[in-house]
């Protein structure tokens, strides 16, 4: 696991995302949802696996209902210390624009029992992984499955079936689960 890309985009004197580093070894995996302004908005949703956070970008955001498949594009690793960050990116920088932590939790990793971290390693490179979110928001069990045909970082987000479905549109709650904030109430400074 490899935070090389992540470095690469930013100028850590000009915005206030974590430089980070390799996490290792916490006894719960953690999850985060970051909604985010950027040129277009969308959601970041990052799951520990191996230290790093892998992280897909979810325009319509996360789903709570079985029926609804969202688009997710598969992004650079981010250090594990994002999984706080909340702010606002400032104009010329990579990703310019407001974030607040939609969701944050721990996850299982799912699929068959015994699965581990491991196993999800595994699961990103053959593009099915299969976790279950602790989150306030997202609870229950997810998959993201990449999509054969549309290139390596083409993936989809699903709900599955279980307890936690539900019908409604989750990102309708739209506060920051840490701060209360809107990502309207963050001001974009130039
Ligand atoms: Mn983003």
């Amino acid at each position: 696991m490899s935070l090389e890309t992540y470095k690469q985009k930013r100028k850590f004197d000009k915005t206030p995302e974590p430089k980070g580093t390799v996490h290792a070894g916490a006894k719960k995996l953690a999850f985060v949802v970051q909604k985010h302004r950027a040129t277009q908005l969308h959601y970041d949703f990052r799951l520990e696996v191996g230290g790093v956070l892998k992280s897909w970008a979810v325009p319509k955001g996360p789903v709570m209902d079985p029926a609804v498949r969202h688009m997710a594009i598969m992004v650079e690793d981010h250090p594990y210390e994002y999984r706080t960050f909340e702010g606002v990116i400032p104009n010329g920088n990579y990703g310019a624009g407001e974030v607040i932590v939609w969701d944050e939790g721990w996850y299982e990793p799912y699929m068959v029992k015994g699965y581990t971290e491991r196993d999800m390693i595994k699961g990103l490179k053959a593009g099915h992984i299969t976790f279950i979110l602790h989150g306030k928001k997202l609870k229950g069990e997810f998959a993201l499955v990449r999509l054969q045909r549309a290139g390596p970082k083409a993936w989809l987000f699903l709900k599955a079936d279980d307890d936690y479905a539900l019908k409604s549109d989750i990102t309708k709650k739209d506060r920051s689960v840490r701060s209360g904030k809107k990502l309207e109430d963050l001001k974009h400074h130039e």
